[in-house]
């Protein structure tokens, strides 16, 4: 298994530090508004490394955090909290804001296949591990206070940004720019462990007591606190954006290690690349943040979208246009009626048709989907190849592309049901609703549930 490391900026040969135990922590959503195009991208692609790494016989233990507070809009503590911006704009509260977008982030990403992770922890749960973690820079010497917050001194901490390839020189000049709000911050780089309920923040909705006074945590400590309390002091593996490269990242391997006493914190950082949509950055003025909802509404399965990221790569910037996901939709629709075609599975793992151990090779290589995928299409489409050796290797991959292309993935719902859900769904699509009650009428009668999620898709239970 060989993965690119973000801290050597190489290809490096996998070695966790307990075998076969892999450490997994991945940076989560802010819950403020809805999941987009962007997001799915990020979590899709921890979900393959994951399952990646499972299929190459490693447990993974995979944590990932909620953001409930103390997300401020710039990563670099300017502007307001994000949650109480969010709250400002729907005229709910805070919590009502994080629960909503909570229970839409974890639809989104069911609806996509990704597997939950095994530990998901909030922010608003772990404010003693924080605040532990705050006192414990403090003894170390790695903080000052200023009226407004408690600062992490970044010019106390050898090595600060080497994640980002960047000296503190360099980075100095690339923040001195900025408009600072804290005057009394010593360094432009130096960033928040605590915020001070006062001045800007007298109004903050979520605050708790503290040895520095009532208030609430910066944003970059919870991901320090809540990996180490769930997974221990060292890491093998953290992912995130490539946005988190220059400051959020640098800010939780300073407190980590500045706590531990400079034991690595991560061994591989993996970072995926940015998702354009039809050739542009994604952004606030242009409105282009494209939601699993968009994608539903115009007819498309979730599954499409994530086979148009397994073709990409990570580490390459998606370029996502509607055409591209129609084609997508095409190739899915193809997998699955490959695979229908196929008998049963009598191969189990253990005799790998050579074709199969390269589509496990390939994904070993980097997480390297799109070459893994156009394996399996040469497979499916040799008309010279047994059915029992299309199947192996549709199934070796289908573990990491996570498309639930088998029927044993719907539960086990008998296939006349499953097709009148079909049929209902697009009953709905079309507006027909008349039709799709009726339809759903006869699914009930049958014994079995259908419930609609918020995204357009739907799940089929036992009554
Ligand atoms: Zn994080």
């Amino acid at each position: 298994m060989r993965i690119y490391n973000t801290l050597s900026r190489a290809v490096e040969e996998f070695q966790p530090m307990n075998p076969p135990t892999v450490n997994m922590y991945c940076c989560g959503p802010t819950v403020y508004d809805y999941t987009h195009i962007g997001h799915l991208w990020k979590y899709t692609w921890d979900d393959v490394v994951r399952r990646t790494l499972t299929l190459m016989g490693y447990e993974v233990k995979h944590v990932m955090n909620i953001t409930d507070v103390g997300h401020l809009v710039s990563d670099a503590d300017e502007g307001e909290d994000k949650l109480e911006k969010g709250a400002r704009k729907t005229g709910k509260t805070v919590w009502e804001v994080a629960n909503y977008y909570t229970d839409y982030f974890n639809e989104a990403i069911r609806s996509m296949g990704i597997s939950p992770p095994h530990m998901v922890c909030k922010a608003t749960e772990h404010i003693s591990q924080m605040i532990a973690l705050i006192q414990t820079l403090e003894k170390r010497g790695y903080t000052y206070a200023t009226d407004e917050a408690i600062y992490f001194d970044t010019s106390k901490f050898e090595g600060y940004g080497k994640l980002a390839g960047q000296k503190l020189n360099e980075k100095r000049q690339a923040v001195r720019a900025e408009v600072q709000t804290d005057a009394h911050k010593k360094n432009p780089h130096d960033f928040a462990l605590w915020f001070r309920r006062v001045g800007r923040f007298q109004d903050h909705t979520m605050h708790w007591q503290s040895p520095w006074g009532d208030g609430f945590p910066g944003w970059h400590i919870e991901c320090s606190a809540m990996s180490m309390h769930h997974l221990g002091p060292q890491l093998d593996i953290h992912t995130g954006g490539i946005d988190h490269i220059s400051v959020h990242h640098p800010n939780e391997i300073a407190q980590s290690e500045g706590a531990t006493g400079k034991k690595p914190f991560v061994k591989y950082w993996v970072h995926y690349n940015f998702v354009q949509i039809e050739g542009q950055k994604m952004s606030k003025s242009l409105e282009n943040f494209i939601t699993l909802n968009d994608i539903v509404s115009k007819g498309f399965h979730p599954h499409a979208l994530r086979l148009l990221f397994l073709q990409s790569h990570y580490r390459s910037e998606l370029n996502f246009t509607w055409n591209a996901l129609e084609a997508s939709q095409k190739a899915l629709e193809k997998l699955q009626d490959a695979h229908a075609a196929l008998p049963a599975r009598i191969n189990q793992h253990d005799s790998f048709h050579p074709l199969a151990q390269e589509v496990k090779d390939t994904l070993a290589q980097d997480f390297n989907t799109a070459k893994a995928l156009a394996t399996v299409w040469s497979a499916v489409k040799d008309p010279a190849l047994d059915v029992q050796t299309k199947r192996d290797v549709l199934d070796t991959a289908n573990d990491v592309f996570g498309l639930a292309l088998s029927k044993d993935d719907v539960e086990n719902v008998p296939e006349t049901v499953v097709s009148l859900a079909k049929k209902r769904a697009q009953a709905k699509k079309q507006g027909d609703f008349a039709t799709a009650d009726a339809l759903r009428f006869q699914i009930n009668e049958a014994g079995y549930d259908v419930k609609d999620g918020k995204v357009g898709a739907y799940t089929l239970h036992k009554k």
